[in-house]
């Protein structure tokens, strides 16, 4: 899904892709699977914290060819969708969860969400190559910048987000001023999803554990959200993760008296109803 971006500035001019290889997974806690890369020109990665996320490449299938869409300047889905199919890579949405410089290169972390379908299978593609790749498995990444706007991120703050937004917060606490003040509503699928968040002291952060896998994920995120009391008019809002948490957030956070100009709000996904499917 195309994020909802209102912040374009923040991407790079000339995003980068930078090709690289699969050097360890680790499943972190029930929906989470953590995927490091690594790669020669990652280095060249000019990671910006907060929410950096990035265009995910991963073969078809495993071991499968792919060649890279030509990049030039901010384009890249032309030249992406005129790669043969033989050898056009899958291309998903990610955040950067941790970057760390070790004596053999730059490792770049990916925590991918892990979601089961009805059949208990996990169907989605990223899920089921990060429960499934090999070490030393190609794959690549294309530099989209923030979606986050740290400027306007002076004072107060109200976040909120569904599981696939985790690593999202997790990068922009960890890089809020601690002066910063407000609350993270963070909605998870388990209790063992719940995780150590580095937060600024004046920013609560309230987890909010579905435990059921019939849910809709982020229904209970946006009530938390449409249940705040006295919103700081002058608070900088992010709400992301599945579409109607992102727009409904937004709605809501306005009719409480932020501007949009001062709301950030993305649809990382759009939940599908099972019976819609079917049809
Ligand atoms: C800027 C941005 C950053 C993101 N960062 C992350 C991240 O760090 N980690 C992460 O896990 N996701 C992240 N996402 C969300 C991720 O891009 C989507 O979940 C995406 O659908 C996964 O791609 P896919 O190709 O595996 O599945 P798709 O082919 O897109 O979808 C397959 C099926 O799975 C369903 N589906 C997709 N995601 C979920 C889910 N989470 N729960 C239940 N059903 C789902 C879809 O509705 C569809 O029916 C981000 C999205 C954006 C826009």
């Amino acid at each position: 899904m195309e994020p909802m971006t209102r912040h374009p500035r923040l991407m790079p001019d000339e995003p980068r892709i930078f090709p690289a290889r699969v050097v360890a997974t680790r499943r972190l806690s029930r929906s989470f699977q953590r995927v490091t890369l690594a790669g020669d020109d990652l280095d060249g990665f000019a990671y910006a914290g907060f929410d950096h996320w990035f265009r995910l490449f991963i073969p078809r299938a495993a071991g499968a060819p792919f060649e890279l869409p030509g990049v030039t300047g901010r384009s890249w889905w032309k030249p992406y969708l005129a790669l043969d199919e033989a050898v056009r890579p899958h291309c998903a949405n990610y955040t950067v969860a941790e970057v760390r410089t070790m004596s053999a290169g730059v490792e770049l972390d990916v925590d991918v969400v892990l979601h089961w379908d009805e059949e208990g299978e996990l169907s989605a593609p990223v899920a089921r190559w990060a429960t499934t790749v090999e070490l030393g498995s190609r794959a690549a990444i294309l530099d989209q910048g923030l979606i986050f706007d740290p400027a306007l991120a002076d004072g107060a703050v109200v976040v909120a987000c569904d599981e696939t937004g985790l690593p999202a917060v997790r990068g922009i606490l960890r890089g809020l001023d601690p002066a910063t003040r407000g609350i993270a509503i963070v909605e998870v699928p388990t209790t063992d999803d719940v995780c150590e968040l580095v937060a600024p002291e004046g920013v609560r952060v309230d987890w909010i554990v579905r435990d059921d896998d019939h849910a809709v994920p982020g229904v209970a995120a946006l009530a938390a959200v449409r249940a705040l009391r006295e919103v700081p008019t002058d608070c900088y809002a992010y709400v992301v993760g599945e579409a109607a948490l992102a727009t409904e957030g937004r709605r809501a956070l306005h009719r409480a008296g932020v501007p949009k100009s001062r709301i950030t709000f993305s649809g990382y996904w759009k939940h599908t109803p099972q019976a819609a499917l079917a049809r």
